[in-house]
């Protein structure tokens, strides 16, 4: 548990923080934001707003909430469920934590509570300015999720370019903040070739960034099937040509210890 903060001066303002569930196997909060700059056709949160991995009880009792109607939290409320959980990590995410204006006051939250913070984020809007303020605040790491850098691919899946993407991608290597790369294995989207080209990018900027790849997981609302593990582990072998480390994530991993619901 860090330090106490200072009282802050403005404790009230209202974030767009929706979500909160606690990992206990490394004291981590995942926070989740409303909104996103990107529509991605694949979003799980099209399916669901609510973190996959929350037990069953949890998960039929978010179901007959309302996300229209919930209440986003003010950073004095969030400052509570750092305290009441004694938090290490926070894993900010979504959503898009880059729409939230309030994401610099966030991140000076959990700083002063000596919580290590990683920010997921598209990239789109994480420009010159935006990535000086958050490193100002005290974030530690950035993890860019980088969906495609084929143009075509990319403007079909999330609706936008990725031009503004790979360009932040390239000037947050010459932050002082720690940076990693993630993408996500579609079939009949974003193929081996694709994560080839994706891992041939990283590279140029610097070979030594890590590359996690996800395995798609189906939803109703998408026409594309679900990876399987050997697809990802192909998809792995195929950026281990241009990346120091690579590692991946699919449908056999188990998930680590439990995962807790702390809000709503
Ligand atoms: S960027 Fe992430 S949160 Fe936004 S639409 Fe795409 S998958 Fe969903």
């Amino acid at each position: 548990m860090g330090v106490r903060i200072e009282k802050r001066t403005d404790t009230d303002e209202r974030t767009k923080i929706y979500h909160v569930v606690l990992f206990d196997y490394d004291n981590s909060l995942y926070v989740f934001f409303r909104g996103c700059n990107f529509a991605c056709r694949g979003c799980i949160l099209r399916s669901t707003p609510w973190d996959c991995h929350v037990p069953e009880e949890d998960a039929r009792r978010l179901s007959s909430l309302d996300i229209e109607l919930l209440r986003t939290l003010t950073l004095s409320e969030l400052e509570r469920i750092v305290v009441a959980t004694g938090a290490e990590r926070a894993v900010l995410g979504g959503g898009e934590p880059t729409v939230d204006p309030s994401l610099p006051g966030v991140v000076e939250l959990l700083k002063g509570y000596g919580v290590h913070t990683v920010l997921l984020t598209n990239g789109h809007a994480l420009d010159e300015g935006l990535a000086a303020r958050l490193e100002a605040a005290g974030l530690d790491e950035v993890c860019v999720s980088i969906k495609a850098v084929t143009e075509e691919i990319h403007e079909r899946y999330t609706g936008k370019s990725n031009r503004e993407v790979l360009r932040n991608f390239r000037l947050l290597r010459r932050s002082g903040m720690g940076l990693r790369a993630e993408t996500v294995l579609i079939p009949g989207l974003v193929e081996k070739d694709e994560i080839d080209r994706i891992a041939a990018f990283i590279a140029s900027v610097d070979r030594s960034i890590p590359l996690r790849i996800d395995g798609y997981t189906a939803i109703p609302q998408a026409k594309w099937r679900s990876a399987t593990p050997s697809e990802v582990l192909d998809a792995v072998r195929v950026a281990k040509r241009h990346l120091e480390n690579v590692s991946c994530l699919h449908c056999e991993v188990p998930i680590r210890g439990n995962v807790v619901c702390v809000y709503p």
